[in-house]
C-alpha cells in the first residue's frame, strides 16, 4: 500500500551488510505482545535486518498519538515500513503491542504502538502508558501525531498521558548520574492541517501547552529544577488532509520523509545529541532493559479512568449510605451509653446496616468490581466501628440488669421459711442467665464477629459472687438465730445451778452447755445442707457457733457473778449458816450462846465459795470443756486473740482476796449485830 518511492541515495547505508537480503528488509517483529512480554527474537532479528554490525550507524524513532490518527499510515509512508493499517472496509482489529520495522533501504528501527480501537479506554491505559514510556525513552526521535482540531485540547490529544510519562521518564531515566544527558526530539506532525492556522500558531500553542505540562510534573527532589529543555527538543510539521487533497498530502509526506534521510538538510531530524550511544548488536539487550524497568515502575500502576471513577462514585455512594446510617444510629448511643437496654437494638443494628449495605451495593456495583468491593469492605468496617460499641454497651447494660433482677429475685424468694438455699439460687440462676441470653442473642449481626461470650462468663462470675455473699449472709443469719436460741436455752440452768452452789455445780454447767450446743450444731448442719456450704465454710460456722455459745454462757456466768450479785450470794450464803439454825428458823441469839463458833463455822464455809466460783471446773474430768484456740477451726473464725484457757478464771486470785476481805467485813458486821442483840436481850 506504501506509494512512496524512495529516493536514489539515502542518508546512512552506502553499503549493504552481509546478511541482509531484500526479503528479511520487510520482516516485522513484535517486539512487545499482548502479554506484555519483551520479544526473544529481537538479536536475531536485527541481524536478519543487516543492522548487527551497524556500530552507531543506525536511528531509532517511535510514534505517540491517539488512536486512529493515521499513524501506522505515515510510519509506512516516512519509512518505507509494512505497519498493519486499519482497513475501513474490514475493521479489523489490530493486536495490541509495539511492532518494529526496518526502514526501507535505511538504517532506522522504527517502532509503531498499537492499541485496540473501539475498546473503553480505561482498559488499556497501562498498556498505553508504558508502551508511551517504553518508546520515548529507546527512540532518538518520537512523533507525536495528532489531528489539527486536537491541538489546545489537553484531553483530545493524549496530553494527560504525555504528562504521566513525562512524570515517569524523568524518575527512571532522568538521573544526571545515569551518564551524559539523552537528548529526544519531540516532533509533533500535526495531521489534516487546513492552513487556516499557520504552522507557527500551531506551534506556539503546542509549546506553551508542552510547557505548561512540564511545570506541573512532580519531579524527584534532585531533579527539582530540570527543565524541558534539558530532556527534549521540540520540533513541528503540518501534513495536509490525506483524502481531500492526497497529491498535497503525498508530496508533504516526502518533504517530512526528506527530514529523516537528508543529513544536509537543516532540519535533519536524527542529530548526534539524540542518540543513545548503544551498538547495534547491543540493541535488543537495551531495549529489553529499558522495557523491564517500564514494566517494573510502580508509578505507573496508576489507578485506570475506570478505576479513578470508580473511587469517586463509590466514595460518593458509600458517604450518602453512610450519612443516613448515622443518622440512623445516631438516636441510640445516649440511650446505650446512659445504661439503657433498647429493647430491639439488634433489629435495628441489622436494619441501618443492611440498609446502607443494600443502597450501596444497587449503586456501586456497576462500577470496577476492584474498587466497588474494596470501598464496601471500608464502609462495612465504619458501619461497624459505630455498631461495635453499642453491641457491647448493650451486652454491658443488659448483664447489668440481669444480675439487679437475680439479685432481687433472690432476696424475694428468701423472705419465705422452710426454703432450700441451692434450689433458689439455682432457678434465679437460670432465669438471669436466660434473659440476658436472650437479649445477647438479639443484639447480634450476621456479618460481625461479635460475640457475647466473655459477659455471659463475667456475668456468671458476678452471679456466683453475689449468691456466695448471700449465702453468707443466710449462714450468718442463721447462727444469729442459733445464738439466741443458746442463749435462751442456757440462762436459766446457770442461774439454778449457780444459786446452789452445790460442788458439782461445774460439772451439771458444763453438761447442760455440752448438751445444747449439740442440738445447737445438729440444727446449723441440718439447714447448711441445702446451702451447698463448703467443708471450710462448715466448719468455719461451727467453729463460730462453739465459741460464740462459749461466750454466751461465760457472759451469763460473768452476770451471775458480778462483785454485787456475788457478795450478796456470799451474804446470803453466811446468813443462812449464821442466823438461822437447821431447820431454818432465824435464830435468837442468848448470851449462853456459841456466837463466836457458829460466826466462825459459817464464815469459813462461806469462804470455801469464792475458789469454787474462782475457776470453771468440774469434778469430773469427763465433763471438761475445751475450745482448742489453735486449731485451724478457730484460726478460721479470724479471732486468733481468743484464748480459751483464760475464759476459764472467774475470778483471778486478787480479786479473790479482795472478794474474801469485803466479805469479811460484812460478816464481821453480823458477828456484831448478833453480839449486840445478846446485850441488848440481857439489859432488858
Ligand atoms: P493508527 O491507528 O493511528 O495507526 O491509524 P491508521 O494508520 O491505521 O489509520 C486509521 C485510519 O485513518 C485509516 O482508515 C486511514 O486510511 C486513515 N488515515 C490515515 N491517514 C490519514 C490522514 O492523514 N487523514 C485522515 N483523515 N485519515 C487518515
Ligand atoms: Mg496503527
Amino acid at each position: 500500500t506504501s506509494g512512496f518511492t524512495p529516493p536514489g541515495l539515502n542518508g546512512h547505508s552506502g553499503h549493504a551488510y552481509a546478511t541482509s537480503s531484500k526479503d528479511a528488509n520487510h520482516e516485522r517483529v513484535q517486539l512487545i505482545n499482548d502479554e506484555k512480554q519483551f520479544t526473544t527474537e529481537l538479536t536475531s532479528q536485527i541481524r536478519r535486518w543487516g543492522l548487527q554490525d551497524a556500530g552507531f550507524d543506525y536511528n531509532v524513532v517511535a510514534v505517540f498519538g491517539s488512536q486512529s490518527t493515521g499513524k501506522s499510515t505515515l510510519l509506512n509512508r516516512l519509512f518505507g515500513t509494512n505497519f498493519d493499517v486499519m482497513d475501513e472496509s474490514r475493521r479489523q482489529q489490530t493486536t495490541k503491542g509495539i511492532w518494529m520495522c526496518r526502514g526501507k533501504e535505511m538504517n532506522v528501527m522504527v517502532m509503531d504502538v498499537e492499541g485496540t480501537d473501539g475498546r473503553e479506554r480505561g482498559e488499556d491505559q497501562d498498556f498505553e502508558r508504558k508502551s508511551a514510556l517504553f518508546s520515548m525513552a529507546s527512540s532518538e526521535v518520537l512523533l507525536v501525531n495528532m489531528w489539527e482540531h486536537q491541538v489546545g485540547l489537553y484531553n483530545g490529544a493524549n496530553m494527560g498521558l504525555l504528562k504521566t510519562v513525562f512524570e515517569v521518564n524523568l524518575g527512571i531515566f532522568g538521573k544526571k548520574s545515569a551518564g551524559p544527558s539523552q537528548r529526544t526530539l519531540l516532533l509533533f506532525v500535526i495531521r489534516d492541517h487546513t492552513g487556516h492556522t499557520p504552522l507557527a500558531n500551531l506551534q506556539a500553542t503546542l509549546t506553551v501547552d508542552i510547557q505548561r505540562i512540564w511545570d506541573s510534573i512532580a519531579k524527584p527532589s534532585d531533579l527539582h529544577d530540570a527543565q524541558l529543555s534539558d530532556y527534549f527538543d521540540l520540533d513541528f510539521a503540518t501534513l495536509p488532509h490525506k483524502l481531500l487533497v492526497p497529491e498535497k498530502f503525498e508530496a508533504e509526506v516526502l518533504n517530512l520523509r526528506g527530514r529523516f534521510v537528508d543529513k544536509a538538510r537543516s532540519d535533519f531530524v536524527f542529530k548526534p545529541a539524540y542518540h543513545k550511544r548503544i551498538p547495534a548488536d547491543g540493541v535488543a539487550f537495551y531495549m529489553e532493559g529499558i522495557w523491564e524497568q517500564v514494566q517494573s515502575n510502580k508509578d505507573l500502576d496508576l489507578p485506570t479512568q475506570q478505576e479513578l471513577l470508580a473511587q469517586f462514585r463509590c466514595d460518593e455512594i458509600a458517604g450518602a449510605a453512610l450519612a443516613e446510617f448515622n443518622e440512623q444510629a445516631r438516636p441510640q448511643r445516649k440511650p446505650v451509653e446512659g445504661g439503657r437496654v433498647v429493647s430491639g437494638l439488634g433489629g435495628m443494628m441489622r436494619a441501618w446496616r443492611s440498609g446502607a449495605l443494600t443502597r450501596y451495593d444497587r449503586d456501586a456495583s456497576r462500577y470496577h468490581q476492584g474498587v466497588y468491593n474494596r470501598k464496601r469492605e471500608e464502609l462495612v468496617s465504619v458501619i461497624d466501628s459505630t455498631l461495635t460499641p453499642l453491641f457491647h454497651g448493650q451486652l454491658k447494660n443488659l448483664a447489668k440488669q440481669s444480675l439487679v433482677t437475680f439479685k432481687k429475685e433472690l432476696l424475694d424468694s428468701l423472705k419465705g421459711d422452710g426454703y432450700d438455699f441451692a434450689e433458689i439460687v439455682g432457678t434465679a440462676r437460670k432465669g438471669c442467665e436466660q434473659r440476658f441470653l436472650e437479649g445477647a442473642k438479639e443484639a447480634l449481626v450476621e456479618g460481625t464477629d461479635w460475640s457475647y461470650d466473655e459477659d455471659l462468663t463475667l456475668l456468671s462470675e458476678e452471679v456466683q459472687l453475689v449468691a456466695d455473699q448471700c449465702r453468707k449472709d443466710e449462714t450468718k443469719k442463721m447462727v444469729n438465730v442459733i445464738e439466741r436460741n443458746f442463749k435462751r436455752h442456757i440462762s436459766e440452768p446457770v442461774e439454778v445451778a449457780l444459786s446452789k452452789a452445790a460442788p458439782s455445780m461445774w460439772d451439771d454447767i458444763l453438761k447442760t452447755f455440752k448438751s445444747i450446743l449439740t442440738k445447737a450444731e445438729s440444727s446449723y448442719l441440718s439447714k447448711a445442707r441445702s446451702f451447698n456450704c463448703t467443708e471450710e465454710e462448715n466448719a468455719t460456722a461451727l467453729a463460730n457457733i462453739r465459741r460464740r455459745t462459749w461466750i454466751v454462757l461465760r457472759s451469763k456466768i460473768d452476770e451471775q457473778t458480778s462483785d454485787t450479785a456475788f457478795l450478796t450470794r456470799l451474804r446470803s450464803h453466811f446468813e443462812e449458816q449464821f442466823r438461822y439454825d437447821e431447820t431454818g428458823v432465824p435464830r435468837v441469839w442468848r448470851p449462853d450462846d456459841d456466837i463466836d463458833g457458829a460466826f466462825k463455822k459459817a464464815k469459813e464455809q462461806t469462804l470455801e465459795l469464792i475458789p469454787r466460783y474462782s475457776k470453771i471446773k468440774p469434778l469430773d474430768a469427763a465433763n471438761e470443756y475445751t475450745i482448742d484456740s489453735t486449731s485451724s477451726e478457730s484460726l478460721a473464725t479470724g479471732e486468733d486473740d481468743f484464748d480459751f484457757a483464760s475464759t476459764l478464771i472467774i475470778f483471778s486470785d486478787i480479786k479473790a482476796i479482795d472478794l474474801s476481805n469485803r466479805f469479811r467485813r460484812d460478816a464481821d458486821a453480823y458477828y456484831v449485830e448478833a453480839k449486840r442483840s445478846t446485850v441488848s436481850s440481857v439489859a432488858q
